[in-house]
């Protein structure tokens, strides 16, 4: 059993954190965000993760996992600190880095014995050595510590599955005894465990997250190729997808991709590059292709009905994907207020993010949890997220509920054949209209 701090309790430092219990250590999950941490000692759960709630129940009623907002008595308590705050986009859209300095700051003050210090956060190369400094000016350099890499792989929506069957653990460290300890504590997962040095496990981060999203704008591409050329480039990404050496993973062609990290991550690496004088001119054209893609639905839907003044749609999905109320960079936060400046209106919905879409869209558009009452009298369907809901929706009662059989489809959800079957006028992307 070790004992350990995470620092920040949101999407990853609370999943992680509440897995590090689950599998037999004594965690205190730490957040300067009062309300959150009084929630969760209520157990009530900031944010929407399948599964998440009743494994902190679970492992709060055995006493493992805890919560607090005395971040100093839980660094003083532990042997492991894990950072896991926000490391979101600055104006410059390099990594802003102050939440990751204010808690060195806060280690450094708080430094009573060897800790090791983690950090799980997406960080700029070289960030695990500013935290060092940090915290060995503020500690004033008496005390033995040291600092690890230790980047989040997990995936909004499964991000419980993901960290208890994960499939990798980098672990970057410039001390044997630092990485043994953080190896050691991964033992349970039953993982594949690389190390490396500090700076190749916060890369390790980056590239991976700037290389799936290279194979989202280049599927993308080929599809808006298809368009034009006839082709349907869901058969084409299956034949590319049937050569092992390319998977067919990340090649669905749709609105181009959003949430808490790619943008972010891009856009890091992009200043990273640069930072060094290179001219990453490969992730520069990822990302204005996504640009592009996320305009899309909106122009298909001004192509099919010309003025929109007054034509009610049927949004379906506010979050960025599936199983999360997460509407960090979500393309709902472009599509809508696009349609409203046009002067339409929306009816919109979303399993789990209605909540977190209030806070951005207020009563500027009206909402629903189920998903045939949205439908109900719009003068068409969009798809912008690919939930359950979505996925499993009777295409009949479909044209029963829309004013016209009109489905612009952003995530290439329905073959096309049975679009045509039920006499739909169905876009989606990269494919031809169905008419
Ligand atoms: P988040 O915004 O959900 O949570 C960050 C938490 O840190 C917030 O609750 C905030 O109140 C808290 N915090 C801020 N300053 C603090 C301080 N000084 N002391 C203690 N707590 C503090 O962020 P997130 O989505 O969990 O992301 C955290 C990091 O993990 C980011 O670097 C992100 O890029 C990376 N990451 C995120 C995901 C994901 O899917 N969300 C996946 C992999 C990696």
């Amino acid at each position: 059993m070790k004992r350990i701090a995470v620092m920040g309790t949101g999407y990853v430092g609370l999943v992680s954190g509440t897995c590090f219990a689950e599998i037999g250590n004594r965690v205190i999950c730490c957040d300067i965000d009062e309300q959150k941490i009084t929630n969760l000692k209520k157990g009530i759960i900031p944010i929407y993760e399948p599964g998440l709630e009743d494994l902190v129940k679970q492992n709060a009623a055995k006493g493992n996992l805890s919560f607090t907002t005395d971040i100093a008595a839980a660094i003083q308590e532990s042997d492991i600190v894990y950072i896991a705050v926000g490391t979101p986009m600055a104006e410059t859209g390099e990594a802003n880095l102050s939440y990751v300095d204010a808690v060195a700051k806060t280690i450094g003050e708080n430094l009573n014995s060897y800790k090791v210090v983690v950090n799980k956060s997406t960080v700029p190369v070289g960030t695990g050595k500013r935290v060092y400094n940090i915290i060995h000016e503020i500690s004033g350099g008496n005390q033995e510590f040291d600092v690890v890499s230790n980047p989040e792989f997990l995936r909004e929506g499964s991000a419980i599955e993901d960290t208890m069957n994960m499939e990798r653990a980098v672990i970057g460290a410039s001390s044997e005894k630092a990485a043994s300890i953080i190896e050691e504590l991964h033992t349970p997962f039953n993982t594949i465990i690389l190390k490396s040095d500090l700076e190749s496990a916060e890369m390790i981060k980056y590239a991976s997250n700037a290389f799936l999203a290279t194979k989202i704008s280049f599927i993308n591409d080929i599809a808006n190729i298809c368009e034009e050329i006839g082709a349907d480039v869901t058969k084409v990404a299956e034949g590319m997808g049937l050569d092992s050496r390319i998977g067919k993973k990340f090649l669905n062609a749709g609105i181009g991709y959003g949430g808490s990290c790619f943008p972010k991550d891009t856009s890091a690496l992009l200043h990273i590059a640069s930072s060094v004088g290179y001219d990453f001119k490969l992730i520069r054209a990822v990302m204005e292709t996504n640009d592009i893609q996320k305009s899309k639905v909106v122009k298909k839907i001004i192509d099919v009905f010309g003025d929109i003044e007054d034509k009610t749609f049927a949004i379906l999905g506010l979050a960025f994907k599936p199983n999360t109320d997460d509407m960090r960079d979500a393309p709902s936060l472009e599509i809508i207020p696009e349609l409203l400046k046009h002067g339409a209106k929306i009816k919109a919905f979303d399993a789990i993010a209605i909540e977190e879409a209030k806070k951005h869209f207020g009563d500027t558009i009206d909402y629903y949890n189920d998903v045939y009452d949205a439908l109900s009298g719009a003068d068409a369907c969009i798809i912008v997220t690919d939930s359950a809901e979505v996925k499993e929706l009777d295409l009949t009662k479909v044209k029963e509920c829309l004013e016209n059989p009109i489905v612009i489809d952003g995530r290439n959800i329905f073959d096309l054949n049975e679009a045509k079957k039920h006499s739909l006028i169905y876009h989606s992307i990269g494919r031809p209209i169905v008419k």
